[in-house]
């Protein structure tokens, strides 16, 4: 393997003179200037490196819809495969007005990456309709679904493009696009989709997976730093589907959750929070706002509090260089996808954070998703310690592989996690040669 030249610096665009480069806040360059810096490292050939930073194909397509009142509506989606080389493309549909055509490579880029660290037989993808659900009525979206499914039908499959619900969608979305590609191929196709009901072909224990992985690489985390759980007093931001499963998992391993927060707000407790009545209160009221123990904190404030395991598990870029320095935890579990950005990361790799990244953290989900597909295809159903046991051997294998390919380059975990995902495409494409 010869040294690396990269084509371009990372986070700039070809300027018009086609001769310089322009600085850009495009989020998926955002996002490949860490794949940049791995491919680096791992001296990727040149030509291989051009490969991977481009996106296989890329769908844009009209969806005429009729609106309940009888107006006819048009709406643009979008399927970006980014990489198939390990296998058939994976990642969510997201309905949501900032669906953009470059939020969707990187995404489906990031998708790329994150099955290749749990060593997943998958590629990636992400696909989106610009809309907003909250607007419409049930029989609108599942018009729009059921016509956007059928605009991409040739990339969809089993074989070939598998997706799942993301920023807006569920399993309900999910059952439709089953349901339209299976009239269209003439009988019940129902690994074509994951994240489905249970009743239709889902995975029990795929709900809480995601959650469920972020507890186990924290748990490994502590290991590694030799930090007892027990004591171990944890934050996390964003009640949601990952961070309540993961608040709760991470109680029942012996964690003292000591503050958590929604859109509304957070909730702290210095000496650990009543996990039963905040989910009871949230179960009766939805959000945290006016739940009655504890001191009311903002988002912002939750970040910097005192604990040992911080879990953002909500929105991207909310660790930033205005507050890293402020970061008490010791340990960063990314449930949210990209919650750092990269002037955080240095100053948390200054202080000596150990962060687990997005593309290993919260890898759960996908590998259950993964584990949905093999039942699908097998049509043998797994019970739910069985899901949760390979659960926890993958996440565990992957976390040991990402820290020991960090140390052996001595970078941080999230470009060691980048290296090892990089590394395992690379590998293939050379085995596959390259079709002329
Ligand atoms: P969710 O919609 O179930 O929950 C999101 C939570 O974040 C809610 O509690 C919401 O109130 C809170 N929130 C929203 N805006 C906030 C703000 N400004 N400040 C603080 N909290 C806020 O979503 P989810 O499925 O739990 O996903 C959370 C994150 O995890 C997202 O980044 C998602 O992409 C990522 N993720 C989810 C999965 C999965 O399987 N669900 C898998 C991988 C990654």
């Amino acid at each position: 393997m010869g040294t690396t030249r990269l084509p371009r610096p990372a986070q700039t665009v070809l300027g018009p003179d086609k001769d310089t480069f322009l600085p850009t806040e495009n989020p998926f360059e955002q996002m490949m200037s860490r794949f940049d810096e791995a491919a680096r490292r791992l001296n990727l050939e040149p030509g291989l490196y051009r490969i991977l930073r481009m996106p296989e194909k890329q769908i844009i397509v009209s969806i005429p819809v009729q609106c309940d009142n009888g107006e006819i509506e048009v709406y643009t989606g979008y399927r970006v495969i980014y990489n198939t080389s390990r296998g058939p493309a994976k990642g969510g549909i997201r309905f949501d007005l900032q669906v953009n055509l470059n939020e969707m490579q990187a995404l489906a880029a990031w998708m790329t990456w994150k099955c290749a660290v749990v060593n997943l037989p998958f590629g990636g993808a992400k696909g989106g309709v610009i809309c907003d659900p909250a607007t419409m009525s049930n029989g609108e979206i599942e018009r729009l679904t059921r016509r956007y499914t059928s605009a991409i039908i040739e990339t969809l499959g089993p074989d070939s493009d598998v997706p799942a619900p993301d920023v807006n969608t569920n399993e309900r979305v999910m059952a439709w696009v089953m349901d339209t590609y299976s009239m269209h191929k003439r009988h019940t196709v129902t690994a074509v989709v994951t994240g489905k009901p249970v009743a239709m072909g889902g995975s029990l224990g795929r709900r809480e997976a995601t959650g469920r992985g972020c507890m186990i690489v924290t748990r490994e985390a502590l290991r590694q730093l030799g930090r007892p759980l027990p004591g171990c007093r944890v934050v996390v931001q964003g009640f949601g589907n990952v961070g309540s499963v993961a608040a709760d998992l991470m109680a029942k391993a012996g964690m003292t959750i000591v503050a958590v927060s929604d859109k509304s707000g957070g909730i702290h407790d210095p000496k650990g929070l009543d996990l039963t009545a905040v989910f009871a209160h949230v179960k009766e009221r939805k959000l945290l706002k006016d739940f009655p123990d504890g001191h009311h904190v903002s988002n912002q404030e939750l970040l910097t509090l005192d604990c040992e395991v911080l879990v953002p598990a909500a929105l991207e870029n909310v660790i930033t260089h205005e507050n890293a320095d402020a970061i008490k935890a010791k340990v960063i579990c990314e449930g949210a996808n990209g919650p750092t950005t990269a002037a955080a990361d240095r100053i948390l790799n200054q202080k000596g954070v150990f962060v687990i990244p997005d593309i290993l953290a919260n890898a759960g989900g996908v590998t259950v998703s993964y584990f949905e597909w093999v039942q699908d295809r097998g049509g043998y159903f797994w019970d739910e310690e069985t899901v949760n046991s390979r659960l926890e051997k993958i996440m565990v294998q992957s976390f040991e592989e990402v820290t020991a390919m960090a140390r052996r380059h001595g970078v941080d975990n999230r470009i060691g996690a980048y290296m090892l995902a990089i590394d395992r495409v690379a590998t293939v494409h050379r085995l596959r040669g390259m079709y002329a």
